[in-house]
């Protein structure tokens, strides 16, 4: 039997709330080994002290993880190489639409397909032609890469996870329509990342909130498609203040840093996350 391999992968975009040590804290319990990794593609949100407080909090919370730690800015060619991957494949087109031009679209054709993300691309740019693309392309017009969710599901056939909370599942990746796996303002997307990350880290066990458990459908197709190992999944409940609005980074007073501050000590936090 091997061990079970755990990561707690949060985006240093802000500093890290009483929610994130609750799924920190669960996931280090869930796993034999407990990895981390630093989730910062969005280098336009991220920022070098966040960084550095994320180490500072989770050490505070009592946490100890292996290093390295893998820092997601520091793979961008793991990342490419699974991407060109799925182009040799087929399967990707460039898209060159603005959020003006996808909502024009939608208008135009008068109804609109909802995906768990919400409203689905109305595949404006699958259909250009090669002529067209390159020409575009030429005159530096910008592109993010678009999975053709028809041609993948039909490559991949029927896909089932597992989440130990909820059981089998059935992977259904195309209610999301052509998701974009490449971004315009960066070369990759949190889907691609965090599936090629998972199989080079070896973690069989991917903990994080059920607000993520719809990403899993597409997770699993990717993992199909790029040939990589296919880890279980325990998506755990959402922590909610008071207000039964869950935490999020704008919650500037409950993060775990002012709730330092203000003098609470990591028995006190460990209370409210009971
Ligand atoms: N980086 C993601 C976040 O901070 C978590 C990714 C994951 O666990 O798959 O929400």
């Amino acid at each position: 039997m091997s061990l079970i391999i755990t990561r707690f992968a949060p985006s240093p975009t802000g500093y890290l709330h009483l929610g994130h040590a609750f799924s920190a804290l669960f996931c280090a319990e869930k796993g034999e080994r407990f990895l981390l990794r630093i989730e910062d593609i969005d280098q336009g949100r991220c920022r070098p002290d966040y960084i550095e407080a994320i180490y500072e909090d989770l050490a505070w919370l009592g946490l100890s993880w292996e290093t390295p730690v893998r820092v997601q800015s520091e793979h961008m060619k793991d990342y490419a190489q699974a991407l060109n991957k799925l182009d040799d494949m087929g399967l990707l087109y460039p898209c060159f639409c603005t959020r003006k031009e996808i909502q024009a679209e939608i208008e135009r054709a008068g109804h609109a397909p909802h995906g768990p993300d919400g409203v689905l691309y109305p595949g404006t740019c699958k259909n250009l032609s090669v002529q067209h693309r390159s020409n575009l392309i030429a005159q530096g017009k910008s592109f993010a890469l678009r999975l053709d969710m028809d041609k993948a599901i039909t490559h991949a056939g029927p896909l089932t996870w597992f989440d130990h909370d909820k059981g089998e599942q059935q992977a259904t990746p195309e209610v999301f329509g052509d998701v974009v796996l490449a971004r315009k303002d960066t070369p990759t997307s949190y889907h691609i990342s965090v599936c090629v990350d998972d199989h080079i880290q070896g973690i069989n066990l991917i903990t994080r909130g059920q607000d993520l458990f719809h990403a899993t459908h597409i997770h699993r197709l990717l993992q199909d498609l790029l040939k990589l190992d296919v880890p279980e999944y325990h998506h755990h409940g959402l922590m909610v203040g008071e207000d039964g609005k869950r935490f999020a980074k704008r919650d500037k007073s409950l993060t775990l840093r002012s709730l330092r501050e203000s003098g609470a000590c990591v028995e006190d936090v460990l209370e409210r996350l009971r």
